[in-house]
């Protein structure tokens, strides 16, 4: 088996990957089976250029991390990635902060990260590359040198082609992914806009569903669906800690029933709809009142983006406002926290819930949808409203599913699922367990592996450079 080298905007603490998601895990567990290296910032800001990345050797496995100057983080990290890529990826053209500085920044860093990381690399490993931080990084590798198999997996949408095309750079950014040896995608709509683009603009060739011809080169293409660890979630969420098991028996003695969200405060997550279609729920279902809470976690992120600070101004509006409409001395209708909650303590609230909000405006996936299904009590789960427009939708077809930008609809869709009967609950919760199971965090590392890792992985022939 070859060594695993991943690539990733950040890298999780080998020694304490059981208090991060389940892809860490996962990929920790891949990497300590096979050996290797994790590379990734190392969230510092300096003012000068760090020459040399920091080393650290834990079993079988390096941890490479390096720091970045304060001008890449602004360029690169807030502006190219965060401020051009995220918005253009998740179909929000009105959002992209496009500087041609950002652009510079982004191909420097890229071409620093992967100057850092070559030494390390070894003839026969595989390569693997994470997300939208890192599309040059092939690129920027095989000009050093590298010849072993690459692949990347995009952890985000894929817009389609004339969304793409508004970007000043799109084609640059496609041959850059066709410098790697497998190309993975979330969904399938996403590999279709990516096999769109190729045809619309003239780049390769489409050879079929899961085939690329480029430059003399074979790329594969295809969704691997990423998923959770679900044994570990639902242990996890069966352990509910005292302070929330009091709150739901309050909760449970007043007859009062739970909706839950948790995002992070992200434009992507279409929480202003959300809060909306509350508000209409409240108002065309009085008979509600004080019978319903809504408690919608959403952690800060992205503080240094502007667009970040509008959205928190925005919520905290709809948040009074709903509230000073609807509540009463002894109910709050809408409880908005803004900071992180421990892992298990989200899982145990999903638990506790009757229903689950997740309904996002575009979502590469959306772990939060599989995290509350995999949480439930599986002799009285909740129901979850799905965005159509979450990659987990693709899948999660006995979710309740809704358009985000249709308040009414949504707002019936909530009504429903509060009123849905037990064996309704149990038909889609069972439908929807079992298909979390079979697309979860290990699935998805064996399916990527397997088309990464062919025979005579290794040096293939490379276009020169
Ligand atoms: P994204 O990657 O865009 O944030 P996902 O839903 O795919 O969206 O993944 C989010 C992850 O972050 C999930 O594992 C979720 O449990 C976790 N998370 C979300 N909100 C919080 C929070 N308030 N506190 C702690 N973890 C959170």
């Amino acid at each position: 088996m070859s060594r695993l080298v991943i690539l990733s905007n950040r890298v999780a603490d080998l020694r304490k990957t059981s208090q991060s998601g389940g892809l860490a895990v996962g990929l920790a567990d891949a990497l300590r089976q096979r050996g290797g290296v994790w590379f990734g910032w190392d969230g510092e800001t300096l003012r000068t250029q760090p020459r040399e990345a920091t080393v650290e050797q834990i079993g079988n496995v390096r941890m490479i991390s390096a720091a970045m100057t304060v001008e890449d983080y602004m360029d690169y990290y807030v502006g190219y990635a965060n401020s051009v890529l995220w918005p253009l990826f998740h179909y929000r053209l009105d959002l992209v902060d496009f500087k041609a500085s950002y652009f510079d920044a982004y191909q420097r860093v890229n071409a620093h990260f992967a100057g850092l990381v070559a030494p390390y690399l070894e003839e026969k490993d595989l390569i693997w590359v994470h997300d939208y931080h890192f599309i040059p990084m092939a690129n920027a590798l095989r000009r050093l040198g590298s010849r072993q198999r690459m692949g990347f997996f995009l952890h985000i949408p894929f817009p389609p082609p004339d969304l793409l095309a508004a970007s000043p750079n799109h084609r640059f950014l496609v041959e850059c992914l066709l410098d790697y040896d497998v190309l993975g995608f979330q969904t399938t709509t996403d590999t279709i806009n990516f096999r769109h683009y190729l045809e619309e603009w003239g780049i390769g060739e489409v050879v079929d569903d899961r085939t690329i011809r480029f430059n003399g080169r074979t790329i594969t293409l295809d969704r691997y669906p990423i998923g959770i660890d679900v044994d570990a979630f639902s242990q996890m969420a069966s352990e509910v800690p005292e302070d929330v098991r009091i709150d739901a028996s309050r909760r449970a003695q007043l007859g009062r029933r739970q909706i839950i969200g948790v995002d992070r405060l992200d434009y992507s997550k279409g929480l202003p709809d959300r809060f909306q279609a509350f508000g209409r729920l409240l108002a065309q279902h009085p008979e509600l009142e004080k019978q319903v809470t809504f408690l919608q976690i959403a952690p800060p992120t992205r503080e240094d983006v502007n667009a970040y600070g509008d959205i928190r101004a925005e919520l905290e509006g709809l948040t009074g406002s709903i509230n000073g409409r609807f509540s009463d001395f002894n109910w709050t209708p809408l409880r908005y926290i803004h900071r992180p909650v421990p892992r298990e303590t989200l899982a145990a609230l999903f638990r506790v819930s009757h229903v689950g909000l997740v309904t996002p405006l575009r979502d590469g996936m959306n772990l939060v949808a599989k995290e509350f299904i995999a949480a439930q009590d599986e002799e009285d789960p909740g129901v979850l409203v799905l965005s159509q427009f979450a990659g987990a939708a693709e899948d999660l077809e006995e979710a309740l599913i809704v358009n985000p930008y249709d308040t009414d609809t949504m707002a019936e869709a909530i009504h429903r699922a509060l009123t849905m009967p037990l064996t309704e609950r149990l038909a889609r919760h069972g439908a929807l367990l079992a298909r979390i199971a079979q697309q979860d965090t290990h699935a998805w590392l064996a399916a990527f592996l397997a088309d990464l890792e062919v025979e005579g992985a290794g040096a293939g022939p490379r276009r020169p450079q």
